[in-house]
């Protein structure tokens, strides 16, 4: 659907380049990286990007102009779409979803942006650039429209291609696109935030002190990521872990790690089925795979379906970049598969730090914890695990099973007594998300 490409001179953005791509919110993509230097260690970008087969590395030496590079890159492109990343900015896991959605809707041959964050690293102030200037409107003149947010569709780089220059090929680029008729418009100033170090090689003629000015400043924030969790927060979209939720009314929500099985999901299914009960199945994307008929059946019985990754590693002991592999494989399966797009994450082992913590919320997850702790995955006895949930049951309660794992014969004889026990006392099993809206509401 689209291929992504960054044009990079600089060692020290490698994780930048990988994580703005892979937290991208889209089921077909490829990355195209560009080293444009012979100094740079093309065997250590090309390991890293090894358990990433759509995304390829390449390299041409500095006498290659910018503009040169770029062309090279869109010629390798297997996509109609291509979209321009730099290296040090910041793109948001929504970037191209949301500027691929605009440019379908408004039928625009390029897509990018105007009005933009920008972190002033020396000073560590945050501003919005032109913020005045209209936005989610097509435009007529390319002043002040940013490259490094380009999504243009192929057929016009055919026509136009970039120039062979090292400084301005962009806004050359789209100087020419509005000459020769073709519409351009600009998107909102979310999803991105452009990065402006005090030294360096800018493509920018106009100064930082200059961009300070057009700036309307917001205030200060100690790195890039610091400023998205703010905005985050005070959006509501970062949200704490929850473990359980205190309601007035009898509702619980029974969770099952794990899975799907095709052994014991189906026994749970039924089970559910049967006493008219909804739960919520955080699934393993490796067992998803393998089983999505499960997934879909769940999906049409009105369970819901969270994201517990795709390995079920520790995610405490992985890079940034792996992390975003491992949930967005097991999102986009999810979507794949039912169609639907799950917002909510339960860790793997409950692990968790504060990088773990900050790339989920930047993702929008909400992670769910647990209240009851079930440990059914130590194949205890069944009768200890209704014991378990049936002793601490109150509203509100999050219960944590597992229907793959291990031998969870224990667990699907367990959930049939606690289903019938749960209904005797009139409690009523909802999924999760039943429950947080009923949060949210009060
Ligand atoms: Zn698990």
């Amino acid at each position: 659907m689209i291929s992504v490409i960054c044009c990079t001179m600089r060692e020290e953005f490698i994780d930048n380049v990988f994580e703005n791509y892979l937290k991208q919110r889209l089921p077909e993509k490829e990355l195209i990286i560009i080293l444009n230097q012979s100094a740079m260690d093309l065997k250590r970008w090309e390991e890293k990007a090894k358990p990433y087969p759509d995304i390829s590395v390449h390299q041409l030496p500095e006498s290659t102009t910018l503009g040169e590079c770029l062309n090279y890159g869109i010629h390798l492109c297997k996509h109609h779409i291509i979209a321009k990343l730099d290296d040090d900015d910041y793109y948001g896991p929504n970037y191209l979803e949301n500027q691929l959605r605009m440019m379908k809707r408004m039928n625009a041959d390029v897509v990018c942006k105007r009005t933009v964050y920008m972190f002033f690293e020396n000073k560590k102030k945050i501003g919005l650039h032109l913020a005045n200037k209209e936005k989610n409107t097509f435009v007529k003149r390319a002043g002040g429209v940013k490259g490094s947010t380009l999504v243009i569709k192929k057929y016009v780089w055919e026509d136009i291609n970039f120039r062979h220059v090292n400084i301005g090929e962009d806004f050359e680029f789209i100087k020419r696109c509005l000459w020769n008729g073709y519409n351009i418009y600009v998107t909102d100033e979310n999803d991105y935030v452009c990065l402006r170090r005090w030294k360096g090689n800018h493509t920018w003629k106009i100064n930082n002190l200059a961009l300070i000015q057009q700036s309307k400043m917001l205030g200060e924030a100690n790195t890039i990521m610091a400023f998205i969790e703010e905005k985050n927060k005070m959006e509501g979209k970062v949200i704490r872990p929850v473990y359980n939720l205190g309601l007035e009314s009898r509702r619980i929500a029974l969770t099952f790690d794990d899975g799907p099985d095709p052994v014991y999901t189906p026994k749970i299914l039924d089970l559910l089925q049967k006493y008219d009960a909804k739960a919520t199945f955080f699934v393993v994307g490796e067992q998803l795979e393998r089983h999505p008929e499960l997934a879909r059946r769940m999906v049409d019985e009105g369970h819901e379906i969270g994201n517990h990754s795709f390995y079920h590693p520790y995610l405490t002991q992985l890079t940034s970049s792996e992390i975003y592999k491992e949930l967005m494989d097991t999102e986009l399966l999810i979507r794949r598969i039912t169609g639907k797009r799950t917002r909510i994450f339960r860790l793997p082992y409950l692990a968790n730090n504060p990088k773990v913590m900050q790339i989920v919320n930047e993702l929008g997850y909400k992670t769910i914890m647990c209240s009851i702790d079930t440990y059914d995955y130590k194949s205890i006895e069944y009768r200890d695990i209704v014991d378990t949930v049936m002793t601490s049951a109150k509203k509100g309660e999050i219960v944590l099973l597992h229907d793959c794992g291990g031998d969870q014969a224990e667990t699907v004889k367990a959930v049939a007594l606690i289903l019938k026990k749960l209904r005797n006392r009139g409690y009523r099993c909802v999924t999760v998300s039943r429950l947080l809206d009923i949060y949210k509401k009060q």
